[in-house]
């Protein structure tokens, strides 16, 4: 996908990852909400959550574990975090590269569900 800016961001071998493995990365948000706002994105342009497909497995077992090497690398896997993803239009994806936000480092009161 060349005009996908996380496809540009997640395959820049100099990019400033907070975590890299060989089918993800993560990154800090330009536009954070929290104190920790990291995006974990993987190398493979995937649209969202529900287009994943068969063979896409070791970027879901990925993902789980960047997310605990972020959070611990981020100082809050003691202190707690969330994990937030946007799939679609209702739940107003912007950017149509999956991508999974933690975030944390203060109380996120504003609980949803
Ligand atoms: P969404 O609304 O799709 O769930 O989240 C998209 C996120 O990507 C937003 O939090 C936004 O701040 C972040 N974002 C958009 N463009 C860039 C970018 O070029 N670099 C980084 N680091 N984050 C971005
Ligand atoms: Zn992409």
């Amino acid at each position: 996908m060349d005009d996908c800016i996380f496809c540009k961001l997640a395959n820049n071998e100099n990019g400033n990852f907070v975590y890299d493995d060989e089918n993800v990365v993560a990154f800090d948000d330009i536009n954070p909400v929290a104190p920790v706002h990291v995006l974990i994105v993987p190398k493979k342009h995937i649209q969202d959550i529900a287009s994943l497909e068969e063979g896409d497995e070791k970027y879901v077992v990925s993902v789980t574990k960047a997310i605990k090497e972020v959070a611990r690398i981020k100082g809050v896997l003691e202190s707690g975090f969330r994990i937030i993803n946007n799939c679609g239009v209702d739940a107003g994806q912007t950017v149509n590269h999956l991508h999974f936000h933690l975030i944390g480092g203060k109380s996120l009161g504003e609980k949803i569900i």
